[in-house]
């Protein structure tokens, strides 16, 4: 079992890949661990998570008093959300909220984060909710992420705003902010290429009982059958210029394919080519 200044070290560790990874600007976001019944230690405000030092990590109890007074660092005003999640899921020992840009591009556009399209993403993250928007430290952030949040739930969206993961260790927590973000930046490419694939219904099940097996139940296997996985994929698919809900329906397979992905309209690739064409002579001038 860590002591408290190892879990500091980790904290500060963790806050440096947060800030190199560009999931946190200047000095947003803030990570916590719980480390007792009532106590948690959380990231102070004001600081970039780049340049933390175990030192100003701050200790609150369970109701967000900051016990360690004499800590010239003041806690998070967002440690409330920490703590709301910590009461709902007591499994739950550290979260992690960050403003992941790809992850986030969904959050301001309120487009759901797909499912059923990639077997990472669903293993390690499963369903991501999206919270509504509500102004940040407010009591109704926590209580709006909170609402979404089922047993298998360990990431969690928040409108216009950005991630909130959570997880038994710190370590867990923070890469399911990097798979997010990952996830998030291979569906903003494949979105580029012009179309998309989403895995069968029959894919969607064996992958979720492959998951089971690995410890992690989901509680969409009991309606994968039904056809529950990607029922609010609609904003994301919609996002693609070829993709027609008339047009695009299940296929036998029940695999879900953007419509006359492949053809280009004469005129749009006439335009395609008189702007290539701008581009070069712009650049020769
Ligand atoms: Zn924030």
């Amino acid at each position: 079992m860590q002591n408290q200044f190892q879990v500091r070290k980790e904290m500060c560790d963790v806050g440096y890949r947060i800030w190199h990874r560009g999931y946190c600007a200047g000095n947003e976001g803030n990570h916590s661990v719980r480390i007792s019944d009532d106590r948690v230690l959380c990231t102070p405000t004001g600081v970039s998570k780049g340049f933390l030092s175990p030192d100003q990590i701050t200790v609150v109890d369970m109701d967000g008093r900051q016990i360690d007074t004499q800590n010239k660092m003041k806690r998070t005003s967002e440690v409330l959300l920490h703590l709301q999640i910590y009461k709902a899921r007591p499994n739950v020992k550290s979260v992690v909220h960050s403003h992941p840009p790809h992850a986030t591009a969904f959050a301001m556009a309120n487009i759901p984060i797909p499912e059923g399209i990639h077997p990472e993403a669903e293993v390690f993250l499963g369903k991501v909710p999206m919270a509504r928007y509500t102004t940040p430290s407010y009591k109704e952030l926590g209580e709006s992420v909170v609402a979404l949040i089922g047993p298998d739930t360990n990431t969690v969206m928040m409108g216009n705003h950005g991630s909130v993961c959570f997880d038994a260790t710190l370590i867990g927590a923070y890469y399911k902010l990097e798979i997010l973000d990952a996830y998030c930046r291979i569906l903003l490419l494949t979105r580029q290429l012009g179309k998309i694939n989403t895995l069968t219904q029959q894919e969607m099940i064996d992958l979720l009982k492959v998951k089971e097996r690995f410890g992690m139940p989901d509680r969409r296997l009991s309606c994968a059958t039904g056809g529950c996985i990607g029922s609010e994929n609609q904003p994301f698919l919609a996002t693609f210029d070829t993709y027609s809900q008339s047009a695009c329906a299940c296929r036998s397979d029940g695999r879900v394919e953007a419509a006359d992905s492949t053809a280009i309209s004469e005129d749009a690739f006439e335009a395609m080519v008189q702007q290539m064409t701008d581009q070069i002579m712009a650049g020769l001038a």
